[in-house]
């Protein structure tokens, strides 16, 4: 029998690297995003905003009382690019990588390399300290996803994909089944059997999220610009001209495999 449960009698909806309002390019109300994992069936939810947990705190405290659990998380940003730590209780204020995944791993969490090829300059060093890769985000072109299932595969990495939904719209662009339907606790993350599916986000919705950052930074300039580029893929998308892609894979301790299509 195969190691992998596919079947969602005995399995887990898990949504890793998410963002709310706390983040400066998302509006996405905790309370909102709260319900809508509760909707589509999602049991476990990873809160990782920009370089805070206060939206995941304020997330778990409303979804205390309901079947969702919340791992509070946050996306830190290192000099050698993202970090995402996971199943955190206190702030990381240092923002050197090694230090970062260092004062993840003291506290209790995991550290995690979100979308290794993009904007992670030279993060070889980072790479092999972290405890697992995302090997999918639904904000990656497919040739960066591409390259960070091949690194996770050469370094043995275990494999999350993500989302990194800014916008509600986005939550269920990528989504996890992992084998057992107990709550995950660290170590599940980087042991029990997942299987997932990806589609990549709409270009529209990434440019919007440029607009909201716009907004509340307070840079009409940017706001303007990302507007622009909103109408302009708005216009390829009626147009038929999308690249978005899908992708289907597994994970587990002595295999993985993904394949990707055009939609
Ligand atoms: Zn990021
Ligand atoms: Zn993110």
């Amino acid at each position: 029998m195969s190691a992998f449960a596919p079947q969602p009698e005995g399995t887990r909806k898990v949504a890793f690297h998410v963002h709310t309002n706390r983040s400066f390019d998302s509006l996405v109300q905790p309370g909102v995003l709260v319900r809508a994992c509760l909707a589509q069936g999602v049991r476990t939810l990873c809160v990782t905003d920009h370089d805070t947990i206060d939206g995941a705190l304020a997330v778990r405290s409303l979804a205390m009382t309901s079947s969702l659990q919340v791992i509070v998380g946050a996306e830190y940003k290192t000099d050698l690019g993202d970090v995402i730590g996971l199943f955190l209780h206190e702030e990381v204020k240092m923002r050197d990588a090694l230090r970062v995944v260092r004062a993840i791993h003291a506290q209790g969490g995991i550290a995690i390399l979100p979308h290794p090829f993009h904007a992670h300059p030279d993060g070889a060093e980072l790479f092999q300290l972290v405890d697992a890769i995302e090997v999918f985000n639904g904000r990656c072109s497919l040739g960066e996803n591409e390259k960070a299932f091949a690194l996770a595969t050469r370094l043995q990495k275990p494999m999350l994909v993500g989302s990194d939904a800014h916008f509600l719209s986005e939550l269920s662009n990528a989504t996890m089944r992992f084998s057992g339907d107990k709550q995950l606790l660290p170590a599940d993350l980087l042991t029990r059997p997942r299987s997932w599916k990806g589609h990549s986000a709409r270009p529209t919705t990434l440019r919007a999220s440029q607009g909201v950052k716009g907004l509340k930074t307070r840079s009409p300039r940017l706001a303007a610009s990302a507007t622009l580029a909103v109408l302009k893929h708005a216009a390829c998308e009626m147009l038929g001209m999308s690249d978005r892609y899908s992708t289907e894979g597994e994970w587990s301790l002595v295999s993985s495999r993904a394949t990707t299509a055009s939609k």
